[in-house]
């Protein structure tokens, strides 16, 4: 299984700003080791432009932030999977934690878009995590069991595992210098290990649980060394090419 190693670019950065970005990335990761597989998510904006920017590179996806479950219509704002498709992307995340918390997506709602999303040939990053509320109430394993069920509710059980991953990202984590621990981070993802082998009796075991939360190069290496931690989703340190390289080559 590839170590799957993910920028969440969030509202940041111009056209110009993200194809230079992605372009330097491009060239400091030209001997990634053939155990590492990078997607990039971008602003819709940006995306066209780091389509062209990115070319024919093989080992860099490129991924929308978000998309409603629909082929097309009246949904003012929103973007399809097949408007991702149609501009380059092969990727989307769903669920994270700030859709959910800004935008009050349901996790029903973000099963939606996943089984939609994954219908119409995307592949997915389905976000999970607790609150610091949440799991000081020793609420941790029924938030993300709730989440993982409800957020792949309308998902087949032959799924390839390709085309699925999850990202355990604590919000309490997100964009706050605080990182997980390993006992906090291994304990996550057997959880989630445990759910995907059940859910999905034939692949579950090769589904790739990405951790994200304060990720940096000076901790990246550490992480994706522990069990059942198959890549990272990282957000602020992603934003500088030389910073997301070397968390890509930890
Ligand atoms: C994220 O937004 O998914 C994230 C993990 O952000 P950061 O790395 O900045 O904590």
């Amino acid at each position: 299984m590839k170590l799957l190693m993910a920028a969440n670019w969030k509202m940041h950065k111009t056209r110009a700003d993200a194809a230079a970005t992605l372009s330097r990335l491009v060239a400091a990761l030209s001997g990634m080791p053939a155990d590492r597989e990078v997607a990039v998510f971008t602003p819709f904006t940006a995306l066209s432009a780091c389509a062209d920017a990115l070319g024919e590179s093989p080992r860099i996806g490129l991924g929308g932030q978000n998309c409603y479950p629909a082929q097309e219509g009246a949904f003012t704002g929103e973007c399809s999977p097949a408007m991702l498709r149609d501009v380059g992307c092969t990727w989307v995340l769903t669920g994270h934690s700030e859709r959910r918390a800004i935008f009050g997506e349901s996790a029903a709602f973000v099963g939606q878009k996943t089984a939609f999303a994954l219908a119409s040939g995307l592949k997915i990053v389905l976000c999970i995590g607790e609150t610091l509320e949440e799991r000081d109430s020793g609420q941790l394993a029924a938030v993300l069991e709730r989440q993982m069920r409800e957020g792949l509710a309308g998902v087949g059980d032959d799924m390839p595992a390709p085309v699925l991953s999850l990202a355990y990202e604590p919000v309490w984590a997100i964009g706050t210098g605080r990182v997980a621990g390993p006992k906090e981070i291994l304990e996550a993802h057997a959880l989630a290990r445990a759910f995907l082998e059940k859910r999905f009796p034939a692949q579950g075991k090769a589904m790739r649980i990405l951790y994200g939360g304060s990720v940096k190069p000076e901790n990246a290496g550490e992480i994706i060394r522990l069990d059942n931690v198959n890549g990272v989703l990282v957000g602020g340190a992603s934003l500088q090419a030389e910073s997301f390289s070397r968390i890509v080559l930890a």
